[in-house]
């Protein structure tokens, strides 16, 4: 496909501004770059996209998402998960292995590359387990699957309790040269919790999830990271405690990461406004000086990067009470215009940080090769309407999944264009 794009505002990081651009698309590779003072270029033997009075970006990078193919194809599939993704203006997404069965053996990483080549052009990375079955007990064979493709390993939506098989975990994946992405969780210390120890369980006389059930995790891991070298990425980091161990593990320069979820940015338990399962999730909703504190690590680059933890489930999931209802809310099609309205409109960042933290950072933290818009670069492409505003209507989304606390809320920015490798992936 050859398409000019023209007049897009284009982030300039040097300047602080947008600047209109004219970007040529050639195949799967943004060909060139034109600033708009230059006139309209001949656009004979194209297709025109008119992105005047849009913002034009490299498109959104999610290294946290559950596709949930296979196994529970009735909360969302590769195909359902993709749409989502790409009208969130999402164009790579990573997947986490917590599928049934467990992309835990080469076969399952490619079932998971084939179905997303079928399902359309958004780029989907799999994740492969550390443990089979992720039951913590041996680890998966990780040369073979490397070799399949899979970007790195986590048994995301556990735990791994144990601490010598975490330290051969990373030693392992040191020796291949991929990172150890953990979902930070003490199992003994859960409670059999569904909402965070704090004034909202209080309230309810319900027993709460305490903050040290990761924290105590992302300190043994950070410990183990730097004995072993490996890249350790922590998901969803939520607490207090564990951007403080994260700040200390980087400076004394151990390879660590860290990644934030929107709803931890943007919520407390403090917000939940009553036994709603739409607000549970795990990590959950902190406490306000949680908050804070996670938003000034994303602020000071302790936490490097945003993703969504994108988890659907169906509505007769989530209306089991909260006791019986399983963690999780979607998150492909309200992340960009929740940050942009919530922290960019507002002016407590700028348009540029929020970008870099969804797409050249996660790029550059896992080595993509991706994140740029720039000449030669792959045509991932996103293109937002910052001045559109909008309701949050659960039953508009493309995910399957209507399990979001975010309903009604009204928010600014919505994409409305996206291409994945020089493919429309999805248009309003
Ligand atoms: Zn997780």
């Amino acid at each position: 496909m050859k398409v000019w794009i023209l007049n897009g505002n284009v982030w300039n990081d040097r300047r602080q501004a947008l600047e209109p651009k004219h970007v040529r698309v050639d195949g799967e590779i943004i060909a060139e770059i034109r600033d708009a003072s230059e006139g309209l270029p001949d656009t004979a033997g194209h297709e025109v996209v008119d992105a005047a009075g849009r913002l034009l970006s490299a498109g959104f990078i999610d290294m946290h998402v559950h596709l949930r193919e296979p196994g529970y194809e009735h909360k969302e599939t590769i195909a359902t998960g993709t749409a989502s993704a790409a009208r969130g203006g999402f164009t790579t997404i990573a997947c986490m292995p917590n599928t049934k069965p467990p992309t835990d053996t080469p076969e399952r990483v490619r079932y998971v590359l084939d179905k997303a080549k079928e399902a359309g052009p958004v780029r989907v990375l799999p994740y492969a387990a550390i443990t089979k079955s992720q039951l913590g007990r041996e680890l998966t064979d990780f040369a073979a699957l490397k070799e399949a493709g899979a970007i790195g390993f986590t048994d995301d939506g556990v735990g791994v309790q144990n601490a010598k098989m975490m330290k051969d975990a990373m030693a392992l994946a040191a020796s291949l040269g991929l990172p150890i992405v953990a979902h930070c969780e003490e199992d003994t210390l859960l409670e059999g919790a569904a909402f965070s120890e704090g004034e909202f369980v209080k309230r309810h006389g319900l027993k709460g999830i305490p903050n040290e059930s990761e924290s105590i995790h992302v300190g043994r891991d950070t410990l183990l990271a730097e004995a072993t070298g490996v890249h350790y990425h922590v998901c969803h980091v939520s607490t207090e405690q564990s951007v403080r161990l994260i700040r200390l593990a980087k400076q004394h320069g151990v390879r660590v990461t860290a990644e934030v979820c929107p709803h931890h940015l943007l919520l407390s338990d403090e917000d939940i406004p009553g036994l709603d399962a739409n607000w549970k999730m795990n990590p959950p909703l902190r406490s306000p000086r949680d908050v804070k504190a996670v938003i000034e690590g994303l602020e000071d680059g302790t936490i490097d990067i945003i993703v969504t933890d994108h988890a659907p489930h169906s509505e007769e999931e989530k209306a089991r009470g909260v006791d019986k209802a399983p963690f999780g809310i979607v998150g492909f099609e309200t992340a960009f215009p929740l940050l942009y309205t919530k922290f960019v409109a507002t002016g407590r960042w700028s348009l540029g940080f929020l970008l870099e933290r969804m797409t050249r950072k996660p790029a550059d933290v896992f080595g993509l090769g991706l994140g740029r818009l720039e000449p030669g670069q792959p045509a991932d492409l996103t293109i937002v309407d910052l001045e559109k505003e909008a309701e949050v209507d659960p039953a508009k989304f493309l995910t399957k999944g209507r399990n979001t606390p975010f309903a009604g809320w009204k928010l600014k920015g919505w994409p409305v264009w996206t291409m994945a490798a020089g493919r429309v992936a999805w248009s309003e």
